[in-house]
């Protein structure tokens, strides 16, 4: 079985969320269940510059707008997975994030860039590709490589067959029609049954349109997209199509995301050795500037700082939770209005409260590890890897029952007692979250209680090697 997997990201290439550690850990998870796997990614200059033996393998022809690019071939720097890198130095190699300019502002030419991502895809997937290697499965990824099922579909030769990854539905990328014929699209796919979305071109719904198979990143959000509440417009399409939807819990990599094997901690350890958790949290006060307390809980949040993530109501009683005794560290950018706001809480709590503005790979491991809550206060959330993490390190997450926080967090008092890991609440308002991180807080210092509670965490299955059986089950049908 052989997978192409198209990205606009991938760990440890390029990362803005879970998005690459997703892309970054499935491919290898399904090497190791026998699936010949690769991944195709733009050339950021990260990527040109981390990829392990990269050189061109191929010329890439009559691509609209820009004409040609070089396809180049190398390996991931760890894993060795093969990857397919589309080397154009005007489209790719820029300062800033994948999406935006240093400023924080989408680039204009997305469309172009992403339309070439998702045109190149449909080449290495049809028979008219350059490489002798062809894929069974395209797996495109979110709304950057949408398009690449509908161009696809509209070739006149053998095709892989198509599934669409959705990570986040928020995210459509809808733009102006008049990028259908920019893209070389074809006129007859803009039609309300195809690509167009409320007169503009959608690359999500092209690839809800054409692909052969969706799955989303886990079971609870694959029915929350088929309601108005979640689905930006987009839930008649995902009801009407739900006969190919599917929803699989993500995993993590259990290589990465380990407190015994993490390269980025002082103090490793496992379930039998929680005692080294805590010389973690004095690390980890130390370096914030926090007092040194054993005794206060440690909140925490390493998130990008969205609307989506529900950090306004955080803020709105933070103030409340550090008089009740807690710390809060905070790691994470975004909206300058919750950048600002978190600012001045660090402020008004010097040694209690630490707000870090910014992205910090090394950082955000010595968090979960320190760290003695985390908090996940999401509006929605497709499935989150952030309170996996915490189960696998002995940091019992807070989080709102909704999407992927609600299929793998089980709430304490309403779970049985072996199964209990974190603590769950269902309505986005303050009181709602408050109630559930004081009785966080309070069974923190319940010290029988909380031992359990970070056992049933620390001792689940969260490796990616079920989830990938099950996505190789999907793809088998597929092509069957
Ligand atoms: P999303 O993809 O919506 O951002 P997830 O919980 O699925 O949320 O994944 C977020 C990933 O990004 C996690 O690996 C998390 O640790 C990481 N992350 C988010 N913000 C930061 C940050 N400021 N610094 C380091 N890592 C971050």
């Amino acid at each position: 079985m052989r997978i192409l997997f198209v990205s606009s990201e991938a760990y440890p290439l390029i990362k803005t969320g879970g998005l690459a550690d997703v892309v970054g850990a499935l491919p290898p998870a399904l090497h190791k269940l026998k699936a010949d796997t690769r991944i195709l990614l733009p050339g950021y200059p990260s990527v040109l510059g981390k990829a392990a033996n990269l050189m061109p393998i191929a010329k890439l022809d009559y691509l609209p707008q820009i004409g040609n690019a070089t396809l180049l071939q190398g390996e991931m720097p760890d894993t060795k997975t093969p990857i397919y890198v589309i080397q154009h130095p005007g489209l790719y190699e820029r300062d800033g994030t994948p999406y935006q300019d240093s400023k924080g502002l989408d680039w204009v030419d997305n469309p172009l860039r992403f339309g070439i991502l998702s045109h190149v895809a449909a080449v290495l997937g049809s028979g008219f590709s350059p490489l002798e290697w062809k894929p069974d499965i395209l797996h495109c990824n979110d709304w950057q490589s949408g398009l690449a099922p509908a161009i696809l579909h509209f070739f006149n030769t053998t095709r892989a067959k198509t599934v669409l990854g959705i990570h986040n539905l928020a995210y459509q990328g809808n733009f102006e029609d008049a990028w259908v014929g920019l893209l070389g699209l074809p006129p007859q796919s803009y039609q309300p049954a195809g690509l167009e979305f409320y007169g503009r071109l959608s690359f999500l719904k092209a690839g809800i349109s054409y692909s052969d198979a969706m799955i989303t990143v886990s079971p609870n959000y694959a029915k929350e997209i088929q309601t108005a509440e979640y689905a930006y417009g987009m839930e008649g399409l995902l009801t009407a199509q739900s006969g190919k939807l599917h929803g699989i819990l993500n995993g993590i990599d259990s290589t990465e995301w380990n407190p015994k094997l993490d390269q980025y901690l002082i103090h490793s350890y496992d379930r039998t050795e929680l005692v080294k958790k805590s010389a973690n949290k004095e690390a980890l006060q130390n370096s914030l500037g926090l007092e040194i307390d054993p005794i206060a809980p440690l909140l925490a949040v390493v998130s990008r700082m969205a609307h989506q993530k529900g950090l306004d109501i955080l803020l709105n009683c933070a103030s409340s939770l550090i008089h009740d005794g807690a710390q809060l560290a905070v790691l994470g950018s975004g909206d300058p209005i919750l950048e600002y706001g978190f600012n001045q809480l660090a402020k008004a709590h010097p040694g209690r409260v630490s707000v870090t503005i910014g992205y910090n790979e090394p950082l955000s491991h010595q968090i979960m590890a320190g760290a003695d809550i985390f908090l996940m206060p999401s509006r929605f959330e497709p499935c989150g890897l952030n309170q996996m993490y915490g189960l696998a390190y002995g940091t019992p997450p807070v989080v709102r029952h909704t999407g992927g926080l609600a299929d793998s967090v089980h709430d304490f008092g309403a779970s049985a007692p072996n199964e209990a890991n974190g603590f769950v609440f269902e309505k986005t308002t303050t009181l709602d979250f408050l109630a559930a991180t004081c009785r966080a807080m309070k069974t923190f210092h319940d010290k029988k209680a909380w031992a359990k509670l970070q056992q049933n965490g620390m001792k689940q299955d969260l490796s990616w090697e079920s989830s990938a059986k099950k996505y190789l089950a999907i793809y088998r049908e597929l092509i069957s």
